[in-house]
């Protein structure tokens, strides 16, 4: 079965982009070593810089997990079906979001 062959290079080429866009963020993070200034509203800049990073950061590393397991339900061929509830998802939803693991039911659940 080899229908996602097409999925999974989408999947890798996304993979590729997010991990691209994870190393930018961390290098203005590495950029945070430079002393801190002692101007306490600069230092108050600083500090909101570093949580937009964190969040970005976070928020991409969390994207890169998923597509990462995307791909390695492919090759495993547990693609296509929900990682909770083992339903099939639906492939208008795997269109929309390639990289989902849940069905609607459960991602409506987990949202609670
Ligand atoms: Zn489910």
């Amino acid at each position: 079965m080899d229908n996602y062959t097409e999925v999974r290079s989408q999947l890798v080429a996304l993979l590729a982009e997010l991990e691209q866009r994870f190393h930018k963020i961390t290098d203005n993070i590495t950029h945070a070593n430079e002393p801190l200034s002692h101007d306490f509203e600069e230092q108050a800049t600083e500090l909101e810089n570093s949580e937009v990073v964190d969040f970005l950061g976070n928020f991409t590393r969390d994207e890169i997990a998923q597509v990462r397991q995307a791909i390695k339900r492919i090759d495993e061929g547990d693609y296509g079906m929900c990682v909770e509830c083992g339903e099939p998802v639906n492939p208008e939803r795997l269109k929309i979001l390639p990289f989902i693991g849940t069905c609607i039911h459960c991602a409506e659940k987990n949202k609670r």
